[in-house]
């Protein structure tokens, strides 16, 4: 490794930042991460701290997850890489394949397609809809149905359906037909909603009203994170997946689940379409699939698409479209161990155990921080939105958040904010006592900022 002087003088002078100002990344210098084991990161200073952040809501088995590394060893002794394009593949994809179609047997998924990650997933199944579709004699239907709020990725199509104009404006025009109805945001809904299941009620109508509004046989498909994540950890009510579901049968719209986030445990059960008793017409996953050890996602496929396909008379079903890393083995053998360490621990009743206890605390502190405007969660994902005032709801400053992370990570956790809020997505395999230590960070934070 370089020394740690070389690596700060340098930080972020070369390499430009995802998600941040370039400028912003030099005058506030990233924060060089070295070492992880457990549920633990370490910096180039040597500061150790929970990684409350699970990496990037990937790190579902923590930093030590050792047969996933030895499978990626392994793999690259044995084949280092070969394609699955037409004509090829590889032992290890096949095996995933199988796998994958046993985890996601409960989901009516019996198909996978791989790609790099989840914003692949995104464009693959957007575009599997439209296939559909056309397969089927209805190529009119080419509109998607997303909800504000929602985050898909960063690819055009991704970007075309993404809930938040932030990550839109400076790259428009995006792709044609995408449109939004109000995602599951109760704190700030401007319809004065005063539940969830209120707000479920008409976020469905509203859905079934833009569906009749395009009308019916122009739309393709509807897409949602069953909790939504990077829009600041946004559970639905209960209801509202079934609710959407039965719309888009009604409708002949096909509903995809977003789950590159809930897709391996974090909401607390094995997919988060399963938490809500939904299945859906395909799920994208990435992520956690590989503990986030290697870049790789899978489109799940449900058999009423599989048919369509597999069926097809017509020529239309080729799949005409693959990534030169689509099937990766040594990410396919990362998946293959990483699922089969996944089945093992189900990880998500400890999302469902301790995700509670996390929420819980948080919203005690809402009971004595004003700077808490609002407290979600579902599993082990969670989120506490920071105002400078609780009547007016009016966000803190930008140096706020920074502030109240900074503070965090001296304590020991290292906790994520965007915008302003502060998210919470550690591994899945964290213990009580690592939960008191998250609680007591936050706390340590909030002070800071209430000082
Ligand atoms: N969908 C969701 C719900 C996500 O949270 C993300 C990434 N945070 C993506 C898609 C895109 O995944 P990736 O960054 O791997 O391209």
């Amino acid at each position: 490794m370089k020394d740690s002087n070389f690596l700060k003088e340098n930080n972020a002078r070369q390499v430009w930042q995802p998600m941040a100002h370039p400028a912003d990344s030099v005058a506030n210098p990233p924060t060089i991460l070295t070492e992880g084991e457990g549920v633990y990161i370490t910096d180039v200073d040597g500061h150790r701290t929970i990684d409350a952040v699970g990496g990037l809501w990937n790190v579902n088995l923590g930093y030590s997850c050792d047969p996933i590394k030895a499978a990626i060893s392994e793999q690259l002794e044995a084949l280092p890489y070969y394609s699955l394009f037409r004509g090829t593949t590889n032992d290890k994809a096949i095996e995933l394949g199988y796998l994958l179609a046993d985890l996601f047997a409960p989901d009516g998924m019996t198909r996978s397609f791989f790609t790099s990650g989840g914003s692949d997933s995104i464009e693959v199944a957007l575009k599997f809809a439209r296939q559909y579709h056309r397969i089927r004699g209805e190529g009119t239907r080419t509109k998607y149905i997303s909800l504000e709020k929602g985050y898909h990725g960063t690819h055009f199509g991704g970007a075309s359906i993404n809930g938040n104009s932030k990550f839109r404006n400076s790259y428009e025009p995006l792709l044609p037909g995408c449109y939004h109805i109000p995602g599951p945001y109760l704190y700030r809904n401007p319809f004065g909603a005063e539940t969830d299941e209120e707000l479920a009620k008409l976020s469905a109508a509203m859905l079934e009203r833009e569906i009749a509004f395009q009308g019916a046989n122009t739309v393709a498909a509807f897409i949602m994170e069953p909790v939504l994540g990077a829009g600041g950890v946004l559970p639905p009510h209960p209801s509202f997946m079934p609710m959407v579901r039965d719309i888009c049968d009604k409708h002949g719209v096909l509903l995809i689940a977003d789950e590159v986030i809930t897709g391996f445990g974090r909401a607390g059960s094995a997919t988060g379409s399963r938490h809500w008793g939904v299945q859906p017409d395909l799920m994208c996953t990435a992520k956690a699939i590989t503990n986030g050890y290697f870049p790789f996602g899978a489109v799940m496929i449900s058999e009423r698409v599989v048919s369509v396909f597999e069926d097809d008379e017509t020529g239309m079903a080729s799949v005409d479209m693959g990534y030169t890393y689509s099937g990766h083995p040594v990410g396919a053998a990362a998946a293959v161990a990483c699922m089969t360490e996944t089945m093992r621990i189900r990880p998500w009743e400890n999302a469902a155990l301790l995700g509670p206890k996390l929420k819980a605390g948080l919203e005690e502190f809402a009971t004595r921080y004003d700077v808490i405007g609002d407290v979600r969660g579902e599993g082990l994902m969670c989120a506490i939105e920071l105002v400078s005032d609780r009547a007016t709801k009016a966000p803190v400053g930008k140096s706020v958040p920074l502030d109240f992370q900074k503070a965090a990570y001296e304590d020991g956790v290292m906790i994520r904010v965007s915008a302003n809020n502060a998210i919470m997505s550690p591994p899945l395999i964290l213990e009580a006592d690592h939960v008191d230590k998250i609680l007591s960070a936050v706390e340590t934070g909030l002070k800071a900022v209430s000082a």
